[in-house]
């Protein structure tokens, strides 16, 4: 086979081979997309209570294989064995969820004179799930679980080097008892498997998750089929540190290292008041200088490799050796590791201030006051997350209100909840996933008048 027809996937940490999967192409994707229609159409007439219990055992089945689904994760992705493991149950938890959702799927009644008028949330057809390679399995999850329940059939595809534990969440599907090609993960390139699910016409909605510049891509295309997507991209989250906040918890490395930095909701821009800002440069060396760093298999461990040598390149490219910034420490030899690294010296318009690096580097600028702050973090095309830190609730609501991004936390650095809404404003993002209303952007309201009034005489 040659290599445009495979994917070698390889351990981020040892650069051994893992697994050598098939690549799809635009025959193959056609052939699921068929394959899916087939299925879609006994699933959406499917009673939502027995659409609820299949959902329910699939969760029974995540749940039982949690233990091999994060190993996999750490061998295709590098993570960590305890992040790996929230992750499957992240998958575990969001069918539950979707599967309540699939039962309360409900119209409204509209009251209009000479008749009744009621809507229906109709599911779309087939969705097209493109995953990057961040989080593997929780972004798969993510997109396809609420799609399955609001009545759609779903193809996947994963990212190039992370197709494992998609892979094994679609048999574990089937081995719940979800109708055969209701769910179907099909591993290719982004060019050729991507695209041809993109440009598929009987793919009725994409949801994407990836940079910026795919994304923007994804979107023109669809819009020549006027196709609807949601868009999960980029992000320079910022994390705004008041010198009244409680300095310490502000300033948790983890808020950019977690995942490497290959995370789209990193607070990779420290915004600090200036009064503050020799002590959180000091507090942030203390805490870079005892970040574990190696093995993700080894529970001691606290931060991984990064996902491959491409990327352990672009972020090199953006820290000179040379340039001022702490810096904490990362193994030799074999493995795309990157120390955790904070730059000082940068000016807020700097390559390194805007673009998203996906590594574990941050930038450290300082700021005057409130407005400052609000210009500051606003400084950008991105919008999807930020934290803002301040004992003073009366700037903590004006600052979160000012501030234009979908993901705020304040006095925290929360994660991702999947009975919360998330997504991004501006290059961010189109549409929001998870939360309450997840389900409703996998349908189409169709309203329908009766009239009561007879036929006309
Ligand atoms: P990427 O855009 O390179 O790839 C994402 C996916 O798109 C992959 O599956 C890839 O194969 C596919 N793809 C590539 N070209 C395509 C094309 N022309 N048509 C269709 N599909 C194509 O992104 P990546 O490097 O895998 O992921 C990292 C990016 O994802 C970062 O920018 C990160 O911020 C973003 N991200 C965003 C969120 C969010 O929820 N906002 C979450 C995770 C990651």
């Amino acid at each position: 086979m040659s290599a445009e027809h495979e994917l070698e996937v390889l351990n981020p940490a040892t650069e051994e081979v893992v697994a050598t999967v098939p690549a799809a192409d635009a025959a193959d994707v056609d052939r699921a997309v068929a394959r899916a229609a087939v299925a879609q159409r006994s699933w959406a007439a499917a009673a939502p209570a027995d659409r609820a219990r299949l959902l329910r055992r699939f969760a029974d089945a995540v749940d039982t294989h949690i233990e091999e689904l994060a190993q996999l994760e750490v061998r295709e992705a590098g993570h960590l064995l305890g992040n790996a493991r929230w992750e499957a149950g992240n998958a575990r938890d969001l069918l539950l969820y979707a599967a309540g959702g699939a039962e309360r799927l409900l119209g409204k009644q509209i009251p209009v004179p000479g008749g009744w008028n009621v809507t229906f949330q109709e599911p779309l057809g087939v969705v097209g799930v493109i995953a990057p390679w961040n989080f593997p399995m929780p972004i798969a999850a993510w997109g396809s679980f609420p799609a399955l329940a609001a009545g759609n059939a779903v193809v996947l595809k994963p990212a190039e080097t992370t197709p494992l534990t998609a892979l094994r969440l679609a048999e574990l599907a089937l081995e719940a008892g979800l109708p055969e090609g209701l769910f179907q993960v099909l591993p290719g390139y982004g060019h050729v498997a991507g695209r041809a699910l993109v440009d598929h016409p009987d793919v009725a909605k994409i949801v994407f998750t990836g940079s910026t510049r795919t994304g923007r891509e994804v979107m023109e295309r669809c819009a020549r089929l006027v196709k609807p997507v949601t868009l999960e991209l980029g992000g320079k989250s910022p994390n705004i540190v008041f010198a009244d906040a409680d300095l310490k918890s502000a300033i948790d490395p983890f808020s950019f290292l977690d995942n490497s930095g290959q995370d789209c909701c990193a607070r990779t821009r420290i915004l600090v008041q200036e009064s503050v800002y020799d002590e959180v440069r000091d507090l942030l060396a203390d805490a870079l200088s005892t970040v574990v760093v190696g093995d993700p298999a080894d529970e001691k461990t606290q931060m991984g490799p990064l996902i491959s040598r491409q990327q352990l390149d672009l972020v090199r490219s953006f820290v000179p050796e040379d340039a001022p910034a702490l810096r904490g420490g990362a193994p030799d030899g074999p493995g795309f590791w990157f120390a955790p690294t904070v730059l000082t010296g940068e000016r807020h318009d700097s390559a390194a201030a805007c673009e998203e690096i996906f590594g574990p580097v941050a930038v450290l600028l300082p700021f005057t006051d409130e407005q400052d702050a609000i210009r500051l973090a606003n400084d950008t095309p991105y919008g999807l997350a930020g934290s803002l830190w301040t004992r003073d609730l009366g700037r903590a609501l004006r600052v979160s209100q000012a501030v234009r991004a979908g993901n705020l936390s304040v006095n925290s650095h929360s994660a991702v909840r999947y009975w919360t809404p998330f997504g991004g404003f501006k290059q961010s993002g189109v549409g929001r996933e998870l939360g309450p209303d997840a389900l409703a952007a996998f349908t189409e309201t169709k309203n329908v008048f009766i009239s009561t009034e007879g036929p006309a005489q």
